[in-house]
C-alpha cells in the first residue's frame, strides 16, 4: 500500500472523464488500497482515483467511522430533499463553501471481485458519494456553485499558497509522454 500524491486544482486529470472499469483485477484491487490508505492519511471524508491520477470510476469514502469504496458507482435519488453545507476538497486544499447536495442518495456499483453492492446513506455520505461521482465525471464542486460563490471561491483558489496558474501539472498518460514534445 502506498500513499500517493493528491492532484490539485489545475491539473487537467480533474477535468477529464474517467473509465468504467472492466478488469477486476490485482491492480484494481492496488488502486482501492492506494485510495484508501491516501484518504485516511489526508483525513477527508472521499477520494475518487482521478485524484490519485487514475482515469478509472472508482472512489473511496471515511464517513460516520465507516470506510469503504465504490467500484463504477451510479447514483440514485429516492426523494427530492436538498441539504445545504459547506463542502471541501482534497484537491482545493483550504477552500470550503456552501454547496446544495441532495439529502439521500441510494448508490449501486460493484466491489473489488466485480460483485454488485448498494450504499444508502444521507446527509454527509449522500453528500460525498455526489462529491466522489463527480470526480468521476470531471466535475468539481465548485461547478456546483451560484456564479457569486463560484467568483469567491476561484478568487480564494487563486491566492492560495498551493495554486500555481502558470504550470499546472503534467498528466502523465505514458512513459513516453514525460519527454519535451517538439
Ligand atoms: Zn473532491
Amino acid at each position: 500500500m502506498t500513499v500517493q500524491p493528491i492532484r490539485l486544482f489545475g491539473d487537467p486529470v480533474l477535468r477529464t472523464k474517467a473509465d468504467p472499469v472492466v478488469e477486476f483485477d490485482k491492480e484494481l484491487r492496488a488502486l482501492i488500497r492506494d485510495l484508501t490508505e491516501t484518504l485516511l492519511n489526508e483525513g477527508g471524508a472521499g477520494l475518487a482515483a482521478p485524484q490519485i491520477g487514475v482515469g478509472l470510476r472508482v472512489f473511496a469514502f471515511d464517513v460516520d467511522d465507516t470506510v469503504g469504496y465504490l467500484v463504477n458507482p451510479e447514483l440514485h435519488f429516492p426523494d427530492e430533499e436538498e441539504q445545504d453545507g459547506p463542502e471541501g476538497c482534497l484537491s482545493i486544499p483550504g477552500v470550503y463553501v456552501d454547496t446544495k447536495r441532495r439529502q439521500n442518495v441510494v448508490a449501486r456499483g460493484f466491489n473489488e471481485h466485480g460483485e454488485p453492492v448498494r450504499l444508502v446513506g444521507s446527509g454527509l455520505m449522500a453528500r460525498c458519494c455526489q462529491h466522489e461521482t463527480d470526480h468521476l465525471d470531471g466535475i468539481l464542486f465548485l461547478d456546483r456553485l451560484d456564479t457569486q460563490s463560484r467568483k469567491a471561491a476561484m478568487k480564494e483558489i487563486r491566492e492560495a499558497p498551493w495554486y500555481n496558474a502558470a504550470a499546472p501539472p503534467a498528466v502523465k498518460i505514458s512513459p513516453h509522454a514525460a519527454r519535451p514534445s517538439r
